[in-house]
C-alpha cells in the first residue's frame, strides 16, 4: 500500500519529489565538485528561491547546515557570550536551551506547561540577555506562537537579538526580517523531502558579534560552520565543507514549486486545511484538541487528546493509507498529532476527516 504521511516529521514528500530526485540522478548531480561553477550556480539558485519564498533581506545570509538542531548550537557558539533567554513550552524549545547549558551559557527561562502559548506581554526578558529564543511552532505539543506577538517581543526589547526556531512551521509564518536577527528550520518538515538538511538564516548584527567573540581567548564560537567562515563562503555562493547537494538541490526545486503556487496561496491553503482539522476533532466523541487557545493552536501540527489508546486511532487509519503521528514523549499513548504541510492536499486532508469520523 502507498502511504499518505500526516506525520509531523520525517513527514509526507512533496508530489515533485521524485521527479526532482530523478532530475538529479540523470544529470549526474552528486558528483559536481563543490567548487565548480555549476554549484555555485545551483547553490545560488536555492538561496534566490528561498530569499522570494520567504522575503529574505539583503542583510541577511542563508547557511546550509546538517540539521535544524544544528543552528541551535551554532546561534549559542556565534551570538551569546554570556546568556540567553529561552521561551519553554514543550521538548524542542527545551532543547534549545539545554544546548545553552551544555554549551556552558548562562541561559534564563520562562517556562508553560504542554499545550500552553506565549504572548509578549507577558514576557520579562532579564535584562543581561543577549539573545531572546522563540520556537514558533512547538512540533512537540501543538503551540504556535502567533508572529505578530514574535515580532512584538523585539519591538519591546530592541537591544536583544531576536532567534526564531520555525523548522516544524516554515514557510508559514510570515517573519519580518528587519525584526528577526536568525531563524532556521529542516527539510523534512514542511518542506516535504527527506532528512539531512538544515537552513540557517542569519543577520549581519549575529556576524558583527561572532567576529567580536571570535577575538576574546576566554570564549569559543567553535570550529566546525562558525558563522565568519559560512558567511565569508556563502559570498561566493559555497559552504565551508562538501555540501550535502542533493538536499540544496532537491529544496531548491521544491521552493521553485511553491513559489508558483506562491507563498500566500500556500498559507491560506494550510489555514484551509487546519480549519478541517481542527473542525473534525472537535466534532469528534473520543478526541478533544490539546491546545485550548484558539490563537495558540498550531496551524501545522494539530495535537489531539484521545480518549482511546492512541495506537488503536492510529492503526485504523493506517489500514486506509494515511499515517498520522503518535503523541510526544509522555502523552504517546494519549494523543496524536496530525501534521498539515504543503505536501499533503486538499483533498488528502478531506480523506483523512471522512476516516477519523469513522475510528
Ligand atoms: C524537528 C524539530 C527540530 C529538530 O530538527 P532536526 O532536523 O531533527 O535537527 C527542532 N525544532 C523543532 C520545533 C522541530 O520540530
Amino acid at each position: 500500500m502507498r502511504y499518505t504521511f500526516f506525520t509531523p516529521g520525517p513527514a509526507g514528500l512533496y508530489p515533485t519529489f521524485e521527479s526532482h530526485l530523478k532530475t538529479f540522478v540523470d544529470q549526474q548531480l552528486g558528483s559536481i565538485s563543490h567548487r565548480s561553477q555549476q554549484y555555485r550556480d545551483l547553490h545560488k539558485f536555492t538561496v534566490d528561491q528561498l530569499r522570494t519564498l520567504l522575503s529574505i533581506p539583503a542583510t541577511h545570509q542563508v547557511f546550509f547546515l546538517g540539521s535544524a538542531s544544528e543552528a541551535w548550537e551554532r546561534i549559542l557558539l556565534n551570538c551569546v557570550e554570556h546568556e540567553s533567554f529561552h521561551l519553554i513550552n514543550g521538548s524542542f524549545s527545551k532543547k534549545f536551551y539545554d544546548y545553552a547549558q551544555a554549551l556552558h551559557k548562562f541561559a534564563h527561562s520562562y517556562q508553560k506547561p504542554m499545550g500552553e502559548g506565549f504572548d509578549a506581554a507577558e514576557i520579562q526578558v532579564p535584562g543581561y540577555a543577549e539573545i531572546l529564543c522563540v520556537t514558533h511552532n512547538e512540533t512537540s505539543s501543538g503551540v504556535q506562537m502567533p508572529v505578530a506577538e514574535i515580532h512584538k517581543l523585539k519591538k519591546n526589547n530592541p537591544t536583544k537579538l531576536l532567534a526564531v526556531d520555525m523548522v516544524s512551521s516554515a514557510p508559514y509564518p510570515a517573519l519580518d526580517y528587519s525584526l528577526v536577527d536568525t531563524a532556521f528550520f529542516s527539510v523534512q518538515k514542511a518542506f516535504g523531502l527527506p532528512a539531512g538538511l538544515g537552513v540557517w538564516i542569519v543577520s549581519e548584527e549575529c556576524l558583527a558579534k561572532a567576529e567580536r567573540l571570535r577575538q576574546y581567548d576566554s570564549l569559543t564560537i567553535g570550529a566546525h560552520h562558525d558563522l565568519p567562515t559560512l558567511w565569508k563562503n556563502a559570498l561566493k555562493n559555497e559552504t565551508p565543507a562538501t555540501p550535502n547537494v542533493m538536499g540544496i538541490y532537491l529544496l531548491g526545486k521544491i521552493v521553485e514549486d511553491f513559489n508558483r503556487i506562491g507563498v500566500e496561496a500556500l498559507r491560506k491553503e494550510t489555514e484551509h486545511k487546519a480549519g478541517l482539522l481542527y473542525d473534525a476533532v472537535k466534532k469528534h466523541g473520543g478526541l478533544e484538541a490539546f491546545v485550548k487557545e484558539p490563537r495558540h493552536q498550531s496551524q501545522t501540527v494539530v495535537v489531539a487528546n484521545t480518549t482511546r489508546d492512541s495506537a488503536e486511532v492510529i492503526n485504523q487509519l493506517k489500514a486506509q493509507g494515511m499515517v498520522i503521528g503518535s503523541g510526544y514523549g509522555e502523552f504517546k499513548k494519549t494523543q496524536v498529532r496530525i501534521a498539515n504541510f504543503p505536501a499533503t492536499s486538499v483533498e488528502q486532508t478531506e480523506k483523512l476527516v471522512r476516516a477519523l469520523k469513522g475510528v
